[in-house]
């Protein structure tokens, strides 16, 4: 079989413990005998970050401006313990964390579904994307225990040093809890434009939600700076592509949500992201079937799976143990970016194989061949047979053949 060719790199972020080993195995098994892969290799994982002082994470990050579209695997985020064990020199930052903010980027989470795992909302048939703003607010504020009676103001200085605002947040006539929170409208706009552009690339509808009734400063701007970026420079291309904006209140959105079949995009300031990612995830089945790309406001895309390097899972695997650890996020993580180089490149071909590979992915769980934690998940009744990482790849090279060749 010729392999499909491509014109620009892919750039390639690689990681840490199990998710590496998957990783490797993908590369082998499902995109090596089929595609020309181009790809500008950065290694993510913990000892080629401690060797590089973390250089590599800021290349990684460069490489995507430059190049447009990333492919990354999990990594090791360090925490104390993460530093015995690699013996590092420095706890050194989320790769994430770093590459979000080079790229000024939202992420997108959505779940991958199959017929055979329903989620807890019955009404729901379409993935839902959170789109979280991850920025400032209650991650960035500042908190005071209140020890006693006494006066709490909020007060603005300006660059000259003028004070422009002066107002009692309360009059405490016993303890209490104070914080300052804030936002920036860049931050804000930024978050916008990121949403705007996921929409139209995925042709879904696309909803925001805040709480601006009552907080009429704060939350008012989110829904201002939506609403003009949507008006001046999204409006006619939403009508083009046929989907739509909506705003509404947090609460009604909730119920609406819940109400909904799905298939469409939820923005949602930080905290609400956070929660309410946490919630749609687990309503649909499970964290080894979510995608997530992050998206700059200037297009640049970096797609992984929304797990992370499945620790326990390696352990048993440095035993010699085979693991039945679940490759396909990361298999997704692929395909959207061979996609989005494709689109981007115009390669049809391209798109077509990364259609192929979802799609093969796919009948290997519906022929009922799939990875352990998914067992525990299926409706009564449906045949569904364990097997190992190994095992369940090559079932989808199986298909994956098949289909090519058809
Ligand atoms: P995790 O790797 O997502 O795994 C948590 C548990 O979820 C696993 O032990 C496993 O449960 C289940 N699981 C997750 N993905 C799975 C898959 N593909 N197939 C089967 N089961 C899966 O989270 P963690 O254990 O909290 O974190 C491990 C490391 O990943 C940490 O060092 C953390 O810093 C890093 N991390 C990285 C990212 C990222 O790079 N984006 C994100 C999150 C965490 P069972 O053991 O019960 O089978
Ligand atoms: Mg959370």
């Amino acid at each position: 079989m010729k392999k499909i060719q491509m014109t620009t790199p892919l750039v390639e972020m690689d990681g840490d413990e199990m998710t590496r080993v998957l990783w490797q195995m993908i590369k082998d098994e499902l995109l090596l005998p089929f595609v020309d892969l181009k790809t500008e290799y950065y290694d993510l994982g913990l000892p080629e970050r401690e060797k590089t002082r973390d250089r590599v994470t800021v290349d990684s990050a460069n490489a995507t401006k430059k190049y447009g579209v990333a492919v990354k695997c999990a990594t090791i985020t360090p925490n104390k313990q993460r530093v015995e064990e690699y013996g590092l020199s420095e706890m050194w930052k989320s790769p994430n964390g770093t590459i979000r903010a080079m790229l000024d980027g939202t992420v997108f989470r959505a779940p991958i579904l199959i017929d055979s795992i329903r989620p807890a909302v019955r009404n729901w048939k379409k993935p839902i994307t959170i789109a979280r703003h991850a920025y400032g607010d209650i991650y960035k504020a500042t908190e005071y225990r209140v020890p006693a009676e006494g006066k709490a103001e909020l007060i603005f200085t300006d660059k000259c040093g003028k004070e422009t605002f002066r107002e009692t947040v309360y009059d405490f006539e016993c303890a209490g809890v104070l914080q300052g929170s804030y936002n920036k409208d860049s931050s804000i706009r930024s978050f916008a434009h990121s949403c705007f552009n996921y929409a139209l690339a995925t042709k879904q509808d696309l909803w925001f939600s805040t709480k601006d009734t009552i907080s009429k400063q704060y939350d008012q701007t989110f829904k201002l700076i939506f609403e003009e970026i949507y008006e001046n420079d999204y409006k006619e291309k939403f009508a083009q592509a046929g989907i739509t904006y909506f705003y509404t209140l947090i609460d009604d959105a909730v119920a609406r949500v819940i109400r909904s079949e799905g298939g469409f995009i939820w923005a949602c300031k930080n905290y609400d992201g956070d929660v309410m990612s946490d919630m749609v995830s687990t309503a649909f089945g499970s964290l080894a079937m979510m995608t997530s790309v992050l998206v700059s406001p200037d297009g640049k895309y970096e797609y992984e799976a929304a797990h992370g390097t499945v620790t326990r899972h390696y352990y048993r695997y440095l035993k010699g143990e085979e693991t039945s650890t679940n490759p396909i996020a990361t298999i997704f993580a692929w395909s959207g970016a061979l996609r989005k180089r494709g689109e981007m490149d115009g390669l049809t071909e391209l798109v077509a194989f990364a259609d192929a590979l979802e799609a093969a992915s796919i009948k290997t769980l519906h022929d009922g061949i799939m990875t352990k934690d998914l067992v525990g998940l299926v409706t009564a009744g449906t045949a569904a047979t364990a097997v190992t990482s190994k095992e369940f790849i090559l079932a989808i090279r199986e298909r994956l053949e098949k289909a090519l060749s058809a």
